[in-house]
């Protein structure tokens, strides 16, 4: 079965947890770094950049590294809202500690402060013709993405889903909706990811794995 860690320092982990429960997958809650040894990919969910940034400078559990190599060596990684400010290279006018994963630049709060967030339904390809339910809390936007990013989901104010090879950010929360197509896609990406290392389909029971 497919593990998906979640990043439970702070934030909507415990959304993410139900909603990958719900694809049929298991889910842990992760806060140490020794926990990240066997899980096939981590979710970074949506929460406050400023504070889990200032968890980067506390040396006691070397997690940010442990995620850092893992993502070099292919682990997928899915960012919502403050996970994709924390995976992104860039911040707009900010130099708060993040993982710089991700060749991406992040603009924060874009569409506001709280009052102004906002459920909207944007039809992304990637997800099939029905458009999707999507919830913006002081969520951020992408400004610019590098020549190995693929843009998944825009609206009017800019970029809100890409990808990066083994990376998927979203702007919006899909984990406080009852669609689960972004975890699914998620899912497909790390599904994916385990056949190629093990040059089988995760699915089949009777293959052998390296
Ligand atoms: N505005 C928050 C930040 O900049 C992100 C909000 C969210 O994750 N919903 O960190």
């Amino acid at each position: 079965m497919i593990k998906i860690g979640v990043l439970g320092l702070q934030g909507s982990f415990a959304e993410h947890i139900a909603a990958i429960e719900k694809c049929g997958a298991q889910a842990v809650d992760i806060r140490h770094s020794w926990q990240l040894a066997d899980v096939d990919g981590l979710i970074i969910p949506g929460g406050e950049s400023t504070a889990i940034a200032k968890l980067t400078g506390d040396n006691a559990d070397p997690i940010f590294d442990t995620i850092k190599k893992r993502v070099e060596a292919g682990l997928p990684v899915y960012g919502t809202c403050m996970g994709s400010i924390f995976l992104a290279k860039e911040i707009e006018g900010s130099e708060q500690g993040r993982l710089a994963c991700m060749d991406i630049k992040v603009r924060r709060n874009a569409f506001g402060p709280q009052r102004n967030s906002f459920e909207t339904s944007i039809k992304i390809d990637a997800l099939g013709a029905e458009p999707f339910p999507s919830v913006f809390i002081r969520a951020p936007i992408v400004v610019s993405v590098g020549a190995d990013v693929k843009v998944l989901a825009n609206v009017a104010e800019g970029i809100v889903m890409a990808r990066q090879k083994n990376l998927l950010v979203t702007a919006f929360h899909p984990e406080i909706t009852s669609d689960l197509r972004v975890h699914q896609y998620f899912l497909d990406m790390v599904s994916a990811s385990k056949q190629s290392k093990t040059g089988c389909a995760v699915a089949n029971p009777d293959c052998v794995t390296a």
